[in-house]
């Protein structure tokens, strides 16, 4: 049997996260509300009314079009795409066909064993979204509230190779839309949608085989899984002497199995035609400069530079620059500490980290800020506090928003290497377990550890442990 490679595309169906629907005034996201309160004649197509285009829409997928280094077209037109469903109540969903918004573009994945694939867009519309059924009790209920919600469709080009790959795109992807804040990209809400087209041929080969696409799978882990699947099936199919077939699959997420949904349809189907109610979209110099106006440093490209400019391992880089907040969170902190980012980094990473995600909190909403993180770091590294006690101030600084400093003093947490009251400290150990000190002073020196531990114990952790064992060895005649 010959060895087999898998050629897979992704459609994304991306949500915007506009305050407004598409093409009326309506509360575009719903997600808390009950069913049909977010709805009006427009999105519920009734007859005689007109859509309005939400420039707001148009802006959002200008700068993904520009995040994903895709070509904007100056002119792009919506067309109706017909079919009949319950969910659709005009019979025809207004979207982009031959001219959309941008064309071309990619974006990189860097994958965990090393290398980069490219995987390019081949195009990049925006539309309205259908409404949502649902079969309940033996009836078929339909909310219009998703009628008019504005989606990104992005296609790629048959560049993904394996079922990991495709995961990685919808990671990378997911983190870019975060970071240019044009949608939450919430798989589980439905933010970020994700069919699939799966193809095999054997390794080498030039030419593409029938492909099948998998619709409705809602996370990363489930479109990982169904592309696996999918992939063994088409092999052994091939494999038994029979044709794969176009067919339309559907996840079953319980049963983890694909179902056949119909054969798939073709685009002559949808009998597209220009939109008549809505006008070109028209952009200019002037507009997109100010749309990009707000595009910031990339996450790859800011990844890049955090080991350039900071020195940090990958590794490091790949988590820090994971969400925009906790990149900018990092590098305020080793602006305020003023000396080494992997030190900073490794604060962030072990227990600043831990809290954001414990909280569920962005780091940009931490009332511990990046120059509270920085004070703490400078109070360890000047041995005012020990490290233990260094962490313990990161919980108190986010419960109570005070400055680290104010706290030491208030809560005297500050470490004692003053001489004296260590002595006396000592001493007391001493006297109190004359067996110990009779078997160190008979030749039992590892007991040593044991009387700085006793010491450290009575002085709740805030001696200087060198100064202790220093002055105990002083107190037993070493
Ligand atoms: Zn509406």
């Amino acid at each position: 049997m010959p060895e087999y490679e898998a050629i897979i595309g992704l459609e994304t169906h991306i949500q915007l996260n506009t305050t407004t629907k598409i093409f009326c005034s309506c509360k575009a996201d719903s997600w808390f509300d009950p069913p049909n309160t977010n709805i009006c004649p427009v999105c519920t197509g009734m007859p005689g009314v007109l859509p309005v285009l939400n420039k707001a829409v148009v802006e959002k997928g200008v700068l993904l079009a520009a995040a994903m280094h895709a070509t904007v077209q100056m002119v792009s037109y919506f067309d109706r795409k017909n079919y009949f469903y319950p969910d659709l109540p005009k019979g025809y969903q207004i979207s982009q066909y031959d001219m959309p918004l941008a064309r071309g573009g990619y974006l990189d994945l860097p994958m965990p064993d090393g290398y980069v694939r490219r995987v390019g867009i081949t195009k990049l519309h925006i539309e309205e979204d259908a409404g949502k059924t649902k079969n309940e009790h033996g009836r078929r209920l339909i909310d219009f509230n998703r009628c008019g919600v504005p989606l990104v469709e992005m296609v790629t080009g048959p560049d993904l190779r394996s079922a990991d790959e495709a995961a990685q795109y919808l990671i990378r992807l997911r983190q870019l839309l975060r970071w240019i804040g044009i949608s939450e990209a919430d798989m589980e809400k439905a933010h970020l949608r994700c069919d699939a087209n799966v193809s095999i041929r054997p390794k080498g080969a030039d030419y593409l085989n029938p492909k099948t696409e998998i619709k409705n799978v809602n996370s990363i882990v489930a479109v990982k899984e169904a592309i696996e699947k999918e992939i063994k099936r088409q092999i052994q199919e091939t494999g038994a002497g029979r044709k794969i077939e176009a067919w339309t699959l559907e996840w079953d997420e319980e049963a983890g199995v694909l179902r056949k949904m119909r054969s798939k349809e073709t685009e002559a189907d949808y009998r597209y035609f220009r939109e008549p109610d809505l006008l070109p979209v028209r952009l200019d110099e002037p507009w997109i400069a100010d749309i990009l106006a707000g595009l910031s440093e990339l996450p790859l490209e800011r990844r890049k530079r955090f080991t350039e400019q900071y020195g940090l391992p990958e590794y490091d880089a790949d988590i820090l620059t994971g969400e925009r907040s906790l990149s900018d969170y990092f590098e305020a902190a080793v602006k305020a500490y003023g000396s080494d980012p992997k030190r900073v980094s490794n604060w962030l990473m072990n227990d600043v980290l831990r809290m954001i995600n414990e909280k569920s909190l962005a780091a940009s909403d931490l009332k511990l800020k990046p120059f509270y993180l920085a004070e703490i770091i400078k109070l360890v590294d000047a041995g005012t506090v020990n490290t233990s006690t260094g962490k313990a101030l990161l919980e108190k600084v986010e419960a109570s928003g005070q400055t680290p400093s104010a706290i030491v003093q208030a809560e005297g947490l500050a470490r004692v290497s003053d001489q004296e009251a260590i002595r006396s400290v000592c001493a007391e150990v001493l006297a109190e377990n004359p067996e110990q000190t009779a078997s160190y002073k008979g030749g039992k020196v590892t007991l040593m550890g044991w009387f700085v531990g006793q010491v450290m114990k009575k002085m709740r952790g805030k001696a200087d442990p060198q100064v202790a064992k220093a002055v105990l060895e002083d107190l037993l005649g070493k």
